[in-house]
């Protein structure tokens, strides 16, 4: 990992003053809620308001005058929930602080986020984007698709310098890659990328394992959904990046309105204050499983990130619908980055909108399964997947 300031990182701090930069861990509890204190307040308040009143219009007016100029986010009272919430800020302050951004701008989803991403260039004329694969079902699908009137280049990292064009808005990867866990050396792609901004979907690594800004990448996308929330419960979308893309970013989240909930900005702002914790316990287990697949005669190839993780695929050598068949304590369902454990089929469910070549040549194999792993212990997680694999040797 590329980073001075991580946890591991003991700064000692100067005999007076403040320590010079806080943990990751320590963050990950305090950021967005520095005022709290001062409010009389130990949890966040949940503001649900959808406007706010002001008997002061000619302020309104230039509040949204400014708003509209530049994306300036309103000071003072807020205006109106499609402008920006209080209970959604701070999740959006925490998050920056987190992988180590000026801003971050919140959406309804991940998909919304990077709907709100690709709409910030094409306003420009900058609808062509390079694009490596293996992505997110969905976010192949959006650019495959045209969509929202994109034109994709696929390539390998390699590839990307040459794939630039004068019109080119945006390069898009993740890493490591959803399903394959396919890694990418972002320091290296963020060079040949030039000026055009990279986007670097962290999902799967977060802040905990890689804070891909520091590596040059100008856009770090989440699906929330995932480890940001880890309980399962809450869909939400954030990019983090410099305060100037953050303006256009919340401009078009106005004026297309995929804003987050203030209950989804409450949640998220609570699972970020355990991110570190479940991120590390989960990556220990999956770490271990991923040994004893690996050592499996089922299972004839374990994809596990360098980086780490609590993410684990792996090729099976009998039916892969009969092992999700076959768990009964880990969930066969689609997503990922909860406190239990999931499993799914990417030809099937998370990569099935891709067409099945594209899917193929990027290494989503109709036999990789994908393990999320979550807080259980590690042996009974185990046991389960060694029955299903022993029925599916079975059936
Ligand atoms: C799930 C996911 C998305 C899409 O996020 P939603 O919150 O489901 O809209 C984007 N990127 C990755 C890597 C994902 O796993």
């Amino acid at each position: 990992m590329d980073t001075d300031i991580d946890d591991d990182t003991v700064r000692r701090a100067p005999a007076t003053g403040p320590r010079a930069y806080r943990a990751l861990a320590t963050e990950a509890v305090h950021a967005g809620r520095d005022d709290l204190a001062g409010l009389g307040l130990h949890a966040p308040p949940i503001d649900l308001s959808t406007t706010y009143p002001s008997y002061d219009s000619r302020g309104e007016a230039a509040r949204i005058d400014a708003f509209a100029a530049d994306g300036t986010e309103p000071s003072g009272t807020p205006v109106y929930g499609r402008l920006g919430n209080p209970t959604v800020a701070r999740f959006e302050t925490a998050l920056a602080r987190l992988e180590g951004t000026e801003s971050a701008v919140a959406f309804a989803s991940g998909m919304a986020a990077l709907t709100a991403v690709l709409l910030v260039r094409n306003s420009v004329g900058l609808r062509h984007v390079v694009a490596v694969r293996p992505l997110y079902g969905c976010s192949d699908h959006l650019l495959s698709a045209g969509l929202l009137g994109s034109e994709v280049t696929w390539t390998d990292p390699a590839g990307i310098a040459d794939a630039l064009r004068p019109d080119t808005g945006l390069v898009l990867v993740e890493s490591p890659a959803n399903p394959t866990l396919a890694e990418i050396d972002l320091r290296a792609v963020a060079h040949d990328c030039g000026s055009v901004p990279l986007l670097a979907d962290n999902t799967f690594a977060t802040p905990v394992l890689q804070r891909p800004a520091e590596s040059g990448a100008r856009l770090v996308l989440h699906s929330a959904t995932k480890y940001l929330g880890g309980h399962g419960d809450v869909l939400g979308g954030v990019v983090a990046c410099d305060e100037e893309f953050g303006r256009r970013l919340r401009q078009v989240r106005f004026a297309t309105g995929g804003v987050l909930h203030p209950l989804a900005g409450y949640l998220l702002l609570r699972g970020l204050a355990t991110l570190p914790v479940r991120v590390r316990a989960a990556s220990a287990t999956a770490a271990e499983l991923a040994c004893r697949l690996a050592a499996d005669p089922r299972v004839a190839r374990v994809h596990y990130p360098r980086l780490g993780g609590a993410m684990v695929a792996f090729e099976v050598r009998d039916d892969p619908h009969e092992v999700i068949a076959g768990v009964r304590l880990i969930t066969p369902a689609v997503s990922l980055g909860s406190v239990d454990t999931l499993i799914q089929h990417p030809a099937s469910i998370s990569h099935r909108i891709v067409a099945a070549e594209d899917r193929r040549s990027c290494g989503v194999s109709d036999r990789l399964l994908r393990l999320s792993v979550g807080l259980e212990d590690v042996d009974d997680l185990w046991h389960d997947l060694d029955h299903a694999l022993d029925g599916a040797r079975g059936a």
